[in-house]
């Protein structure tokens, strides 16, 4: 099929992206034709006069883990000087000051703590919902609650269902960065590796959480690996669509935020890492055509800086993400954006000539 065909029957829903159809794209096609393309099946699927954002926080409970990742600047192992759990009081008085500020939404997100129980988290979720009953706590990642089974040795679903009970509102796709084994070892060898990850995002979809998924690219990875994960993204929406769930109400990718010499930690001394603005775009744009059932794409401000986001809207994505009154990881990486007021990041989405649009972690608005 002709490029131009390829592009025009994916942008109006006529054809599914496959893995060698979207690495002939990565490698041939113009950015623009890519952008035209991305954004005509936005438009489809979201309108073109809208760009959606959420005002949250992103609260770090503890830095503690045991997992090790490559690329992880913000852990401390455990003993460490600078480790730290929050307090219930620390936590309490983080979510009142997103409160004060029109936030809607906690995410919770920690490390891969040896010490913290089931019994902690239901306490923790609990706690917070009996305190501000009103705010959205989208809690955790994958990995972390695979941890949490394998220190209360039950399984992932089991744990969901009582996380969920305790007031755990949805489940972010934190910790897939490439849902690929192959660069998985190579980069986070203790880490949860794709089916697993896969496995316990299938029993939030069946628990009905709201979630989401996101990819991290840039480790010296080749394209191949990235389509080849989205695809894994997609196959479990197809399921989760079957089932009549939710699934994954949106996807959001970013590069990673490191110097050179992380090339060499990961077995590519030399390599370039993380991604420029070109191949930012250029994947953002795939990720849109590619990713057919998945319907909300987000921009990526924290590590591409609000310009580029900005452009990242006329390539497919339709959503801000988030204001994050708080946020501990990209920055411990060195990204210099970690947070903006409401009204700056309604401010960027007019001047990139939509309509901002409050809303929830569901994508409903907010008034
Ligand atoms: S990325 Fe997450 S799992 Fe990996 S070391 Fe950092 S906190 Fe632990």
């Amino acid at each position: 099929m002709d490029r131009q065909e390829l592009l025009s029957r994916v942008a109006e829903g006529r054809h599914r992206l496959e893995v060698d159809e979207a690495l002939r794209l990565f490698e041939e096609a113009g950015l623009d034709e890519l952008g035209a393309a991305a954004h005509r099946m936005r438009v489809r699927l979201n309108g073109d006069q809208d760009v959606t954002y959420l005002v949250d926080r992103n609260v770090n409970y503890t830095n503690v883990c045991i997992t090790d990742c490559k690329f992880c600047e913000f852990y401390r192992p455990p003993g460490h000087g600078e480790a730290y759990v929050l307090s219930r009081a620390e936590l309490f008085q983080k979510i009142r000051e997103t409160i004060a500020v029109g936030g809607t939404r906690i995410l919770l997100q920690g490390g891969h703590h040896p010490e913290l129980d089931l019994a902690w988290y239901v306490g923790t979720l609990r706690a917070i919902k009996a305190e501000f009953p009103g705010i959205e706590l989208n809690a955790f990642s994958p990995s972390e609650v695979e941890h949490v089974a394998q220190v209360e040795g039950r399984s992932v679903r089991e744990v969901l269902a009582v996380l969920k009970g305790a007031g755990m509102d949805g489940l972010p796709g934190g910790g897939g960065e490439i849902l690929d084994d192959e660069i998985r070892d190579r980069v986070s060898p203790k880490k949860q590796k794709t089916e697993a990850w896969l496995d316990v995002m299938r029993a939030a979809h069946e628990l009905g959480m709201v979630t989401s998924a996101s990819q991290v690219i840039g480790f010296g990875e080749e394209p191949r690996h990235r389509f080849q994960a989205l695809a894994r993204v997609r196959d479990l929406q197809d399921e989760a669509d079957a089932r009549g769930a939710i699934g994954f109400l949106s996807f959001v990718m970013w590069p990673l935020q490191y110097e050179s010499r992380y090339g060499e930690v990961f077995g590519r001394k030399g390599q370039r890492l993380g991604a420029d603005r070109a191949e930012y775009l250029r994947h953002a744009a795939l990720c849109r055509l590619f990713l057919d059932n998945v319907r909300h794409i987000g921009a990526s401000w924290p590590t591409m800086g609000p310009e580029i986001a900005m452009e990242a809207l006329a390539y497919g994505a339709d959503d801000f993400g988030s204001t994050m009154l708080e946020e501990n990881v990209v920055s411990s990486a060195g990204s210099t954006y970690t947070c903006m007021t409401e009204d700056s990041m309604r401010d960027f989405i007019r001047r990139a000539g939509y309509r901002p649009v409050k809303r929830d972690s569901s994508y409903l608005p907010i008034s």
